[in-house]
């Protein structure tokens, strides 16, 4: 049997968009739940010798700290360092 033109396209569409919103939503949860923005979750910081933390460099005193303001000079201006 047969569907009249307006069903059938729509159960055509329903096919063909549904269907790999399903399988991509199906993926996403398996690898953790992550948007797709993420890029893939939780493969950062895996390979680079354990520790995700970032470093941040004062741009005033040149000190190093774990972020925030910096603990010698107060100061918020700082940059990231890899
Ligand atoms: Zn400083």
């Amino acid at each position: 049997m047969i569907l009249p033109f307006p069903y059938g396209l729509a159960a055509a569409l329903g096919i063909f968009i549904v269907f790999p919103l399903l399988l991509r939503k199906r993926a996403m949860s398996r690898m953790g739940g992550y948007g797709d923005s993420g890029g893939g979750g939780g493969f950062f910081g895996s390979g680079s010798g354990g520790s995700t933390k970032v470093k941040y460099v004062c741009l005033v005193c040149n000190n190093k700290h774990g972020g925030g303001a910096c603990p010698r000079c107060g100061s918020k201006m700082q940059r990231a360092d890899f």
